[in-house]
């Protein structure tokens, strides 16, 4: 079996914050991966950009994109088009979650702009959110002590976050996406051998509905409506914005922005953010390019003292 890549830094972000990363960690002979939604970004919106440096005649937003990602591609940053999903930061080697699958790595850099939402929410997921609604059963798992709780997605992170739920949880359902479950036999079997698990495969989730809290689900499930009681409902279904995804590794203010010190850092050791995403940043082209050099340049130290 061909072993997993653990990249040195996982840049999250093709704008200029996250490529400017790039061109310094690959210069460094970082192992480098760039995640982006490719085409989108506030550079890509830009018609004309005339007062960054360089251009005295000035650049199209997207051209200096493209310059800017060739830039990096010499230096050895590969890319993966893909959409963030979530991060499983906490251990020396992280996981960074998106719809093409999960990637490793040492340090992850987030460099996702002021763009907000790719998902869209699902009746009754904003509503609920924090009222029953959650992303992360590591993180709030412990909630769900002696009640009902629901898991809807597909694939091994979804397993795993269900075995977790069982050392607290009374009864779990399990709600699969598809008609296979996508995880590993290990998972699967684990998972058939609880007597507080039913896995139930080919459900949609249509609405979660509660009063103060979550109460109920609806699911079409073989061209059928049906109703679960649930106290809790976990989403692994990609709807989770770029907000909801940093308040669980660092502080955001109002508007959901991150907020750092000079360094950059987040809560957890190896996380950092540059450019538009931080909070209290004048959102320029120069100062996202600023960011980007001193989140490679904390990374590249950070690999140094390991
Ligand atoms: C219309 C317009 C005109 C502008 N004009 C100027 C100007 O003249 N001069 C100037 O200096 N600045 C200008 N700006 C501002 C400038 O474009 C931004 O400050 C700069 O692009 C910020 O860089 P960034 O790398 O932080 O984010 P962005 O350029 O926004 O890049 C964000 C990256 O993150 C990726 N991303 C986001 N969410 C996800 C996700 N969930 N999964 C995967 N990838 C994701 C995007 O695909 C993109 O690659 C303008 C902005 C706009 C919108």
């Amino acid at each position: 079996m061909r072993e997993e890549k653990i990249y040195d830094v996982i840049i999250v972000g093709g704008g200029p914050a996250g490529l400017t990363a790039a061109i310094y960690t690959g210069r460094s002979k970082l192992s480098t991966l760039v995640i982006e939604k490719e085409g989108m970004g506030s550079l890509y919106m830009a018609h004309q950009i005339d007062n960054y440096p360089g251009f005295p005649e000035g650049i199209s937003g997207p051209e200096l994109n493209k310059l800017m990602k060739k830039h990096a591609m010499r230096f050895g940053a590969e890319f993966k088009d893909a959409v963030l999903f979530g991060f499983d930061p906490y251990e020396e080697i992280k996981t960074v979650k998106t719809d093409k699958g999960n990637f490793k790595c040492k340090n992850i850099i987030v460099a996702t702009g002021t763009g907000k939402n790719f998902g869209k929410k699902l009746k009754g997921e904003k509503e609920f959110l924090g009222m029953g609604v959650s992303y992360c059963a590591t993180c709030d798992g412990a909630f769900t002590k002696n009640r009902t709780v629901s898991l809807v997605g597909q694939g091994e992170e979804l397993a795993q976050e269900a075995l977790f739920l069982t050392k607290f949880s009374k009864k779990i359902q399990v709600f699969v996406t598809s008609q296979e479950f996508n995880c590993s036999e290990q998972s699967l079997e684990a998972l058939k051998n609880s007597d507080k698990v039913e896995i139930i495969t080919g459900a949609k989730l249509l609405e979660i509905r509660g009063s103060d809290f979550v109460e109920e689900l609806s699911l079409e499930i073989d061209n059928e409506i049906k109703t679960y009681p649930t106290d809790f409902v976990f989403l692994y279904l990609g709807t989770k914005n770029n907000g909801e995804m940093y308040g669980e590794f660092a502080n955001l203010d109002a508007q959901g922005n991150i907020v750092t010190g000079t360094d950059l850092k987040l809560n957890v050791d190896g996380m950092y953010a540059a450019g538009d995403i931080r909070s209290g940043v004048l959102k320029q082209v120069g100062t996202a390019v600023g960011d980007g050099t001193i989140a490679a340049l904390e990374v590249i130290k950070r690999n140094l003292r390991k």
